[in-house]
């Protein structure tokens, strides 16, 4: 055979977009989609946030729109709006000046970018992760530069909530160097984040070993439906000195998914170290997609930069919040009623878009195969696919699942 092609190898089909593809095709009436992170009304339905279309028509309107090419490192509005977001506008970095803004492609651009940076750059060759963690990190880590990736314990399948003895306990043993990834709020896939006082000791390791943490904020806003005090973790490690990274969506708490809508933030010690860092951000961009996309980063500017329009967006996520607690709180009880054997208490107390029912392996593919709810095989739902209309059916199925053992 002659074809330059003759010897790729076909991988699996991968992840959470598997999943999807398989629920289209599936001719069940009772299926439920639990699987992909995107969030749904009560009908079922994707979520346009009132604001962000408001915010999107005016521009689309103003006279004076153009698509002219936006900077390589992008709109610088969006960014200082975006980068305010998670620090705070008070932050004493960004009046500082020790603040590099990056405009990229969502939060897994912004992953993508900064590991090209951190192994180029900062010559850091192993990185952290929870255990367990987005499926997409190890593969974006890995593929952008990392040559070893290891887990750190997160959490604690027994007691349903976050290791924090061991966690410390792993980041005690890591190399003076190497690099921690941490997701400050609404834990993906667990719902479980550390308390204040946890992420102070997290934070003291840190230092104190000389680690390098690295924030990925995907769900700002979902943890507690204050965007604000979800990211108290990052403003921490930024007021204590700590140089970080951080990788900002605007994909879950906009809902600007296929938009591809993105900040990575860089804090350093010391303004002095801007410029180098902003250029060689600059080439690595240049030389990957020369330049972001700009029309929703104008719209993410209006909504965050205008007071009426913030308000407004808080008040949505609120409700979209709300509506997912009270999934959690029925879900939860819907249980309890049923005397569904185990504990189902931590489905109420985790937080974010994503329960981890602690359900194994073999009873989540059960849920799939037998009862048409698709699910992650490592128990993970997202409870934004509940809603008054399907959550006893799912309710009842995993009872049913869970007594056949
Ligand atoms: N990080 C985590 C933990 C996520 O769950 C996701 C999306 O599901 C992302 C990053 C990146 O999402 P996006 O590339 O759409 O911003």
């Amino acid at each position: 055979e002659k074809s330059a092609f003759k010897n790729i190898k076909t991988l699996p089909p991968m992840g959470v977009s598997h999943l999807t593809n398989l629920f289209q095709e599936d001719k069940n009436d009772n299926k439920v989609n639990l699987g992909v992170g995107v969030y749904r009304t009560e009908e079922n339905q994707p979520y346009m946030l009132p604001v962000v279309k408001k915010c999107a028509l005016e521009l689309v309107e103003n006279p004076d729109l153009n698509f002219e090419y936006l900077p390589v490192l992008g709109n610088p509005e969006f960014t200082k709006a975006a980068t305010e977001l998670i620090l705070g506008k008070d932050c004493k970095a960004i009046k500082e000046k020790r603040i590099v803004g990056v405009q990229t492609i969502s939060g897994s651009g912004a992953l993508r970018i900064a590991v090209e940076f951190i192994s180029q750059h900062l010559k850091k060759r192993t990185c952290y992760m929870s255990n367990p963690t987005w499926k997409n990190h190890s593969l974006i880590l890995k593929q952008a530069g990392f040559k070893t990736l290891k887990g750190y314990p997160y959490w604690n399948a027994s007691k349903r909530n976050i290791d924090i003895p061991k966690l410390l306990a792993a980041l005690n043993e890591a190399k003076q160097g190497d690099v921690i990834l941490l997701q400050p709020s609404a834990h993906n896939p667990t719902g479980m984040d550390p308390t204040k006082r946890q992420w102070k000791q997290i934070a003291q390791v840190i230092k104190e070993r000389n680690l390098f943490p690295f924030f990925d904020v995907a769900y700002q806003g979902f943890a507690t439906g204050d965007p604000d005090r979800d990211t108290w973790a990052v403003r921490y490690f930024v007021k204590e000195g700590i140089e970080t990274l951080i990788a900002q969506s605007f994909s879950k708490n906009m809902g600007l998914y296929n938009e591809r809508v993105g900040n990575l933030i860089v804090v350093l010690k010391d303004a002095k170290h801007f410029e180098a860092v902003a250029s060689q951000f600059t080439i690595i961009i240049r030389t990957n997609y020369s330049n972001p996309p700009a029309f929703c980063s104008r719209v993410v500017a209006k909504l965050l930069t205008d007071e009426h329009n913030k308000k407004e967006w808080l008040k949505t996520i609120g409700e979209m919040v709300d509506r997912i607690k009270k999934m959690r709180k029925t879900l939860t009880k819907k249980l309890k009623e049923l005397e569904t054997p185990g504990t189902w208490d931590h489905i109420e107390k985790q937080r974010g878009m994503f329960s981890f029912l602690g359900l194994p392996p073999n009873q989540c593919d059960k849920l799939l195969k037998e009862k048409h709810i698709y699910l992650l095989n490592s128990g993970r739902i997202n409870v934004c696919g509940l809603n008054l209309n399907n959550i006893d059916y799912v309710a009842k199925s995993i009872d049913e699942v869970v007594r056949q053992e």
